[in-house]
């Protein structure tokens, strides 16, 4: 069982970047934060138990986070390798996550550290915007729809995820930064990290990536 790790910023184009990967690579994607969005659909107890956190941008409680992620390597095969997405995000994660991952007798190959400018992620993340029904997203300047408000793909109303409006993703951002810095410093004296320059063309970015991990 092995994983990497992207780690960047809200706004960075983790989600976007693993999509891309996917196809490229045989690394499952898992994205904490589409789990979560998804039990608070569902309303699921878990869902409810994060989703004040969520909507105010805030970290929602390690046990939580360990007990989705558990249940989820639980219930794979050990020959598989994950792409995590937005997690780990504190050292009690990294470190439990570390532990589960070694009881499958698996580790951590690479971090990902998607290195993109403050200005440039507050301006991806408040124009961004979901359809309600396929999940696609867009953004009003750099990728917007055929029809203002409307997806191209199945119809479906655009919005605004509720994170993602001016005053909780400065929040989010700040939290990310408080974060990361011990994250950042954990995984380098593992040997584990490589920057990537992820203000670019996301092709650029992705090859960068699938070349360090055919190296
Ligand atoms: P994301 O889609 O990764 O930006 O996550 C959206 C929100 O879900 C975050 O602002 C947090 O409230 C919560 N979340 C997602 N992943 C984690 C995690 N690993 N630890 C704590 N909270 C998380």
């Amino acid at each position: 069982m092995q994983a990497i790790i992207l780690l960047g910023a809200p706004g960075a184009g983790k989600g976007t970047l693993a999509e891309g990967l996917k196809t490229s690579t045989d690394y499952l994607h898992v994205s904490t934060g589409d789990m979560l969005r998804a039990a608070v659909k569902a309303g699921r107890p878990v869902g409810l138990e994060a989703k004040s956190y969520m909507e105010k941008g805030e970290l929602v409680p390690d046990a939580v986070i360990m007990k989705i992620v558990t249940e989820r390597i639980e219930q794979d095969p050990p020959s598989v390798k994950y792409m995590f997405d937005g997690f780990p995000r504190t050292l009690d994660q990294a470190s439990m996550l570390d532990d589960v991952l070694a009881s499958h007798g698996g580790r951590i190959t690479h971090v990902f550290m998607l290195d993109v400018p403050r200005d440039m992620l507050v301006s991806r993340l408040s124009g961004r915007r979901v359809c309600k029904n396929c999940g696609a997203v867009y953004h009003v300047q750099n990728i917007p729809p055929r029809v203002a408000g409307v997806c191209d793909v199945c119809q479906g109303p655009l919005y605004q995820r509720p994170d993602d409006c001016e005053a909780t993703v400065l929040n989010r951002l700040e939290v990310f930064k408080k974060q990361t810095e011990s994250l950042i410093e954990y995984y380098r004296e593992k040997g584990v990290l490589v920057k990537i320059d992820a203000g670019r063309d996301r092709e650029l970015a992705k090859a960068d990536i699938v070349a360090r991990l055919g190296s």
